[in-house]
């Protein structure tokens, strides 16, 4: 499967919530909303974990990444992903790689070998 890349480097095709959306998998969901309640200190029920991917046309978002500044913002640069940026790295994004430096990682890579 091609990788799907989130406007801020998350690799949306491995996430647990795309999964379990695109196999349709109750079970995936349950288990997505469980750990992810825990994580985000949050009640995220089964239903909620319904998403087609950060870059997705038309398609759904979980709602923490539907409010997504970072993704809005990408798609007001009309970009593929933050890694086409002018502005790359902003401080939006300098704030969120503390949070997941694995998605730097992803997007540094792009714009290595774009
Ligand atoms: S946009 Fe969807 S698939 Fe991507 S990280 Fe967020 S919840 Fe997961
Ligand atoms: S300004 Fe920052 S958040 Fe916005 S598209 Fe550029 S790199 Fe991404």
């Amino acid at each position: 499967m091609e990788k799907i890349i989130a406007m801020c480097g998350i690799v949306c095709s491995d996430c647990g919530a795309y999964i379990a959306t695109q196999k349709d998998d109750d079970a995936k969901r349950a288990e997505v909303a469980k750990n992810w309640s825990e994580m985000f200190e949050s009640d995220i029920k089964p239903d909620d974990i319904n998403c087609d991917g950060c870059t997705t046309v038309g398609g759904r978002h979980f709602k923490y990444c539907s409010m997504c500044e970072i993704r809005a913002c990408g798609e007001k640069m009309g970009i593929v992903n933050c890694a086409y940026c002018e502005e790359y790295i902003c401080e939006r994004l300098e704030g969120f790689f503390k949070m997941a430096p694995e998605a730097k990682v992803v997007l540094d890579g792009i714009r290595a070998n774009p």
